[in-house]
């Protein structure tokens, strides 16, 4: 059966559709109708794998605008697609961190990519993409520059946890004259400092899988390998993982 998961995030809209053993993928900015925007992750995905949508068995949607899409046939949350498409790309993972534009998580995983446990920070941009993109555009860089730029060696230390006293903590050392590289993996650092007492709190079990948007940034990667000190798994497709979990669950009920 060819199946399509539809993953509709706060930034992103990721598409996966599978064929056997093929698997398409598209991505679309969600912008303010997550309507629209897993409308047209199923075009992009019908256009590139050159089928039509008779052909497609099963729909699943997941993430925090798949509510308002009802071209889905069953909605799934995050967690479950997560650790569907986690176990799909590592067999071995027993803990994964999702670190998306809005929210982290941390899910905790049997065998088979069961759910056994999970924690998640929804109230406070820090610690998100959100935050990185914040900070990325008061340093005029785009948020997928920060990982390429920082400099471990020279990080400093931000100590506002808030979004907005960071903004105005990083305008101030920009001010004094402080390099760009150092404040960029000083933010790391803190989206570090962040989340691995996430992760602490459901216990640090190996291997740990790191996806998302933000697993993309090298520099956040780093700072949560030396906070938990051990190394996370990152696959190519991290941004996707969701959107694959959602096409599999279709495919498997
Ligand atoms: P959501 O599901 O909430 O839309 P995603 O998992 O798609 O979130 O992740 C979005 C976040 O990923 C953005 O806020 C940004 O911080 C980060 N991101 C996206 N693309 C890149 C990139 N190329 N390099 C580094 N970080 C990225």
């Amino acid at each position: 059966m060819i199946t399509i998961g539809i993953d509709i995030g706060s930034v992103a809209t990721k598409g996966v559709l599978i064929q056997g053993d093929h698997r398409w993928s598209a991505m679309v900015s969600t912008g303010w109708s997550p309507r629209d925007a897993g409308r047209m992750a199923i075009e992009q995905l019908l256009e590139i794998s050159c089928l039509d949508m008779s052909q497609i068995g099963r729909t699943y949607a997941t993430g925090y605008g798949r509510v308002a899409f009802e071209a889905a046939e069953k909605t799934v949350t995050e967690i479950k697609c997560h650790a569907r498409g986690v176990v799909e790309l590592h067999p071995q993972v027993r803990t994964i961190i999702d670190i998306g534009g809005q929210d982290s998580k941390v899910i905790r995983v049997g065998e088979g990519g069961r759910v056994l446990d999970f924690t998640m920070n929804d109230k406070c941009a820090a610690g998100t993409g959100r935050f990185l993109q914040v900070m990325a555009t008061t340093l005029g860089l785009d948020v997928s520059e920060l990982g390429m730029v920082e400099e471990p060696g020279q990080a400093l230390d931000i100590t506002s946890m808030c979004t907005v006293f960071a903004e105005s903590e990083i305008i101030g050392m920009l001010a004094r004259g402080n390099p760009k590289a150092g404040i960029i993996a000083g933010l790391h650092n803190s989206v570090g400092k962040r989340v691995a007492p996430m992760v602490r709190r459901l216990g640090v079990n190996r291997e740990i899988a790191f996806t998302g948007g933000v697993a993309i940034n090298a520099g956040v990667r780093r700072a949560l390998e030396k906070e938990l000190g051990c190394p996370l798994m990152v696959a190519d497709d991290c941004q996707y993982t969701g959107a694959l979990g959602a096409a599999l669950l279709a495919r498997q009920s």
